[in-house]
């Protein structure tokens, strides 16, 4: 409806609206008069209908908000309100409309979008009768004092809510403003405290300090983080730090200085607390056993203390610090030998330390120094575990050295008793099993049958002890390193139906029944591999009591040959599967019977699968029974 009671014509003549009402010559070149004037203000000058259509629009407008005289004219106003605004227009005018002048500052939006602050005046315009014909509205930009308005709001309530007190003063020490920090602080209200000397919250001893600050501020200077005492209200002293600033006018001169002040007294305190719990550490450290070391990201060691150093392998702790990590690791190196437990040569980087700064979480080694220069040896177990940052980047390296030479020779020296003991044991029991064999065939002959019983009872008993010896002879030579092997071809699938029948003879409780073939003979020590064979199926047997069944399946393929026993008995929990190899491990519950044996048997069978170069692992659940698997290379 708008549109068609304003045209808009084809270039833009200031106040061409007015040309009809004005008849006289003289009325009109006043009003062309009056329109040069209004094009040429810096101000913007818009008249609109009583709609809110453009019926003038000056250059000032252009200027202000970006669209140009042709654009507007005809146009309505409601796009000059800022997005989703517009509809305000109509209540806008409608309130002119009725008398109230609009004269104030106003929020709009310029054709490129952005905002504009402005400062406008609009009234109502009125024919010759009198008559509401329009509106007129004559503004000014004032958006960067605007901006800078708001900035200063911003800083007054930055300063009002921090912390900190910030207190204003001139250059004779007044108080010239008083934040809430500084109400907190010193306990003193903005009423109470501006107009008074600064002087107030200095403490006797410290008069003199104001004098020195300001000669500094009337020089320009700036005091950074200054520490001193100053008094609140009530009369506490307070630990403060303050930072002073000279405040300039326009014209550069100073007219006073700033001072932000921090209460210190917690951070003192925890500083003063850090402190001691690093002299506690450093005392602990220092008196414990155990040596400690840190490394950093290169694996510098930036920190060690004495015992650290003397399991290093060095005097003292400075003598240790004095090298860099190349210098250290060549040092060392050449020093030392670093063995495992079972003398094999360790390198740097089988270090906890090296594996820890490779990204590992933890790592523990067991390792056997010697001092190549005095022939000194001990023993440390090293533990690594890394600090690492907030990304997850690995900083520092602390490694905990603790000595165990004791602890490793008297292991040593019970590995020395069993070796000797199980020499010992086993020639009075060749000796006894021979004379109850004779005894056996002599009472046999002369008819003494309930004799012969009982011996034959002496002779099982005898034999359970000579197995148990050979055992733990087995064991001091692997731990010796000196079980020794043949190599020879063995018919893997003979060899198995040999001890599968053996052990069906002694166990009339179990069907022991073999699946399958090699069809293919190995390599290998062939008395060793029954010994594996026969202890897993005695295990079999052992730990099934409930059981009839004991299934035995040999698989072969091009280079292995895969024997697995299985049975159907008590079954292995997962986390106990891997310990049951390790020497003397038993599997305790308490809610289990307890089976006879001294752990041996796995540890001597995966030293002798190991030495073929094969594979002897367990797939089991508890209650469900057990398969041993023994994969071995059929090349040896
Ligand atoms: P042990 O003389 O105790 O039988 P082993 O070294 O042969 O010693 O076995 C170690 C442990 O592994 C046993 O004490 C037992 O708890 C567990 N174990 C071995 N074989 C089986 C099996 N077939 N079923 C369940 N548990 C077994």
């Amino acid at each position: 409806m708008s549109e068609t009671m304003f045209r808009k014509p084809s270039t833009p003549r200031a106040f061409d609206f007015f040309d009809g009402l004005c008849a006289r010559k003289r009325a009109k070149e006043h009003l062309q008069f009056q329109s040069t004037i209004l094009e040429n203000v810096s101000e913007s000058v818009i008249a609109t209908d009583l709609q809110g259509h453009v019926i003038y629009w000056n250059q000032g407008a252009t200027a202000l908000f970006g669209y140009s005289a042709q654009e507007m004219l005809g146009n309505t106003l409601a796009i000059l309100y800022p997005e989703t605004e517009g509809h305000q227009l109509q209540p806008d005018l409608g309130q002119i409309g009725e008398g109230t002048d609009y004269s104030g500052e106003w929020k709009g939006q310029r054709k490129d979008g952005t905002v504009v602050w402005i400062d406008a005046k609009t009234t109502v315009l009125r024919n010759t009768k009198g008559q509401a014909i329009g509106f007129i509205g004559v503004a000014k930009d004032i958006t960067e004092r605007k901006q800078a308005e708001q900035a200063s709001l911003l800083l007054a309530s930055i300063v009002e809510s921090s912390d900190d007190a910030i207190i204003g003063k001139t250059r004779e020490g007044i108080i010239t403003s008083w934040n809430r920090g500084a109400e907190r602080m010193y306990g003193y209200s903005a009423a109470e405290a501006v107009g008074q000397p600064i002087t107030l919250l200095f403490p006797p001893d410290r008069h003199d300090e104001f004098a020195s600050i300001m000669e500094r501020i009337t020089r320009g200077e700036q005091i950074d983080h200054f520490e001193t005492t100053r008094v609140s209200k009530n009369g506490t002293i307070l630990l403060v730090s303050v930072t002073v600033s000279p405040i300039h006018d326009s014209e550069g001169q100073i007219i006073g200085a700033s001072a932000i002040a921090r209460d210190i007294r917690g951070q003192k305190r925890l500083e003063a607390e850090v402190r001691e719990a690093k002299q506690q550490l450093e005392v602990i450290f220092k008196n414990i056993a155990d040596g400690i070391t840190v490394q950093d990201k290169r694996g510098t060691v930036i920190y060690v203390n004495d015992a650290g150093a003397k399991l290093s392998g060095f005097a003292s702790a400075q003598d240790m610090l004095a090298f860099d990590v190349k210098t250290l690791r060549t040092h060392i190196l050449e020093r030392f030998a670093l063995m495992d437990e079972f003398g094999q040569p360790l390198s740097f980087t089988d270090l906890p330390a090296m594996k820890v700064l490779q990204g590992q979480s933890y790592a523990e080694t067991l390792v056997h120094y010697r001092d190549t220069h005095t022939g000194r040896s001990w023993w440390s177990v090293l533990k690594a575990s890394p600090i690492v940052d907030e990304h997850g980047q690995v900083q520092l390296v602390v490694n905990i050295f603790s000595d165990v030479t004791s602890r490793m020779e008297l292991e040593q020296r019970k590995d020395e008793f069993m070796s000797m003991a199980s020499h010992e044991l086993k020639t009075p029991l060749t000796s006894l099993q021979g004379y109850t064999q004779l005894l056996k065939m002599r009472l046999g002959k002369q008819g003494v049958p309930e004799l012969v019983e009982w011996l034959t009872k002496m002779e099982k008993q005898i034999t359970r002890l000579t197995h148990l010896i050979t055992d733990l002879l087995d064991v001091s030579k692997i731990q010796a390193g000196q079980l020794a092997y043949v190599k020879e071809p063995i018919d893997i699938d003979a060899l198995l139906h040999d001890i599968a029948d053996t052990m069906q003879h002694i166990s009339a409780t179990h069907t022991i029944t073999i699946h399958g073939a090699a069809q293919t003979s190995i390599v290998g020590d062939s008395d060793r591999l029954g010994q594996v064979f026969t202890n897993l199926l005695s295990n079999a047997v052992k730990y099934s009591p409930q059981a009839t069944n004991v299934d035995i399946s040999i698989v072969a393929t091009l280079d292995t040959v895969t024997v697995s026993i299985r049975d159907y008995g008590i079954g292995i929990p997962p986390e106990q599967q891997q310990k049951i190899f390790e020497r003397f491990y038993r599997v305790s519950d308490v809610h289990d019977k307890t089976f006879p044996g001294l752990g041996m048997g796995l540890y001597i069978c995966s030293e002798i699968v190991k030495r073929h170069g094969g594979r002897l692992w367990v797939e089991s659940a508890k209650g469900e029974g057990s398969t041993f698997f023994v994969a071995l290379p059929i090349t040896g």
